[in-house]
């Protein structure tokens, strides 16, 4: 029997927000090594999971775990941290790379970004190409807040973007990676890939791919992919919180070894994007008017706090919402998260039941969240481990507290989780129908995971993830940028990345 052919598989994730004051370390990071990496996304919901359910069943092919690099979204990496994680990337890489690799499949986020690198994707890619050389098919998954850029297009073959927002296609976005491996390694398919940027960034429900704008131009991609002729189509809309030189909307089709039609296809999409960009836009609710709106609602209702979400790469820390509920003197049952490390050391330390003053918040980011202090009853300890409830995949959240403020609860965990579904609080005792107001700290979970909610409150406050980009600050994207600036005129220019190898 032939000697089974071997495809590496490895992960590399994190998103980050450039306007988060806290750089992320290499001991944020989860790192598997070996086969804890497939145990870990055996029984998950992630695109490693799908590449293991259709390669993995094969009989010729052997699927090698090489590492795993996953973390809680963030502020940009720090030089010691990306030199660590990439150093033990590629020498996990070097080490799995024998003469009988036939592929290789990399997880990957798109929207790293390390203080001392701003293109960590790229970077990572271009030396795995290096050390595989250039006939080893190498297929990438993104999410479509990844940043494509020149780099990174330039080393792989093809690449799989996910379909959804909220995103619930991760498992089927690794099965279609795995496919376009199938296709090269099978039927010797020669991946072209066309990109056209587009000079916008996007928010707000119009992004609801399964009712918003950009679900209609995702429903074209998907077609194209089903019965159009291309391998993988996708527009993946950026971080707009990755300040990065390639930060913005981009299409991507990959076609076998059809430059013109993947370029006519990434073009029609493009131009489908652009047609309805001024829409995509974040409606924003001043917090007093959401506060006193929802005072005469029976509830629930979800505060969603994009502004803050860890998910997009904020700090967490925010108590904008906390600090107005109190200021307005609100009776209502409100529950929130916040990640402030100090105040949960405090709290296991005084204990449960114990009364404590405590300032709240703006650890990370003071600047835009000065603390405030409140008294409040110890009601609940715990260690911060648990699932999310989505994923599946395990929160390690530190040691977390739930404290109370009058009919306020705020779950105070020690290091920055996402804060999408409802695991934060039911792993703390807090069940989120029994609540009036629910803070989600995600730009688009609060109407998908919270749907017993009887009204949902996007808000403008501030935050290192604030719809309100505008406020942000960027300063190294392409400009002129939507929204950043007025009149930006579209000029779509299809750049075409053909396969490297020699491969006939
Ligand atoms: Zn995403």
């Amino acid at each position: 029997m032939a000697s089974r052919r071997k495809i590496l598989v490895a992960e590399c994730e994190q998103e980050i927000s450039s306007f988060n004051p806290l750089p992320s370390q290499y001991a944020d990071f989860t790192i598997l090594r070996g086969k804890a990496l497939f145990e870990a996304h055996a029984d998950a919901d992630t695109c490693i999971r799908g590449c293991l359910d259709v390669l993995g069943a094969r009989q010729d092919f052997e699927l090698v775990p090489v590492y795993g690099a996953s973390a809680c979204s963030a502020g940009p990496l720090s030089p010691g941290g990306f030199d660590r994680l990439s150093r033990e990337f590629l020498e996990a890489i070097a080490m799995a790379t024998k003469p009988d690799v036939a592929a290789v499949y990399l997880s990957m986020h798109g929207a790293m970004g390390a203080v001392s690198e701003l293109d960590p994707e790229g970077y990572l890619l271009e030396h795995v190409r290096t050390c595989v050389g250039p006939d080893i098919p190498i297929v990438v998954s993104l999410d479509l807040h990844g940043l494509l850029t020149d780099r990174m297009l330039a080393n792989c073959d093809a690449i799989a973007v996910y379909h959804t927002y909220p995103h619930n296609d991760f498992t089927s976005t690794g099965q279609r990676a795995a496919r376009l491996l199938e296709a090269i390694l099978d039927r010797g398919a020669r991946p072209v890939m066309a990109r056209v940027f587009i000079p916008a960034l996007v928010r707000g429900p119009e992004l609801i791919t399964a009712s918003g704008l950009y679900g209609k131009v995702i429903d074209r991609a998907k077609a194209m992919e089903s019965g159009g002729g291309a391998m993988s189509a996708a527009v993946l809309i950026g971080n707009p919180f990755t300040d990065a030189p390639e930060l913005g909307s981009q299409s991507l089709v990959v076609t076998d070894n059809d430059p013109e039609k993947a370029g006519r296809l990434a073009m029609e999409l493009a131009e489908a994007f652009w047609a309805d960009h001024g829409k995509m836009l974040a409606d924003l609710v001043p917090l007093p008017e959401a506060i006193a709106d929802a005072a005469g609602r029976p509830g629930p209702v979800t505060f969603t706090d994009a502004a803050d979400a860890p998910s997009s790469g904020a700090s967490g820390d925010s108590n904008r919402i906390l600090a107005d509920l109190v200021r307005s003197g609100y009776r209502g049952r409100a529950i929130l998260p916040i990640v402030d490390a100090p105040a949960a050391r405090r709290a296991h330390e005084a204990g449960t039941g114990a009364r404590l003053r405590v300032p709240l918040g703006g650890t990370i980011d003071p600047g835009r969240f000065p603390p405030l202090e409140l008294e409040v009853e110890v009601e609940r300890l715990g260690d911060g481990e648990y699932r999310h409830e989505v994923s599946r995949m395990p929160a390690h959240a530190g040691p977390t507290a739930v404290l109370r403020h009058g009919n306020i609860r705020i779950v105070v965990v020690t290091h920055p989780v996402f804060m999408m579904d409802r695991a934060i609080f039911l792993a703390h005792g807090l069940d989120p129908e029994q609540a009036d107001i629910i803070v989600v700290k995600s730009p688009g979970a609060a109407v998908r995971y919270f749907t017993f909610a009887c009204r949902n409150y996007v808000l403008d406050i501030p935050g290192a993830t604030s719809a309100n980009l505008g406020s942000l600050g960027h300063r190294v994207c392409p400009r002129p940028m939507f929204p950043l600036d007025d009149d930006v005129v579209f000029q779509p220019r299809v750049q075409l990345y053909p396969r490297l190898g020699t491969a006939a």
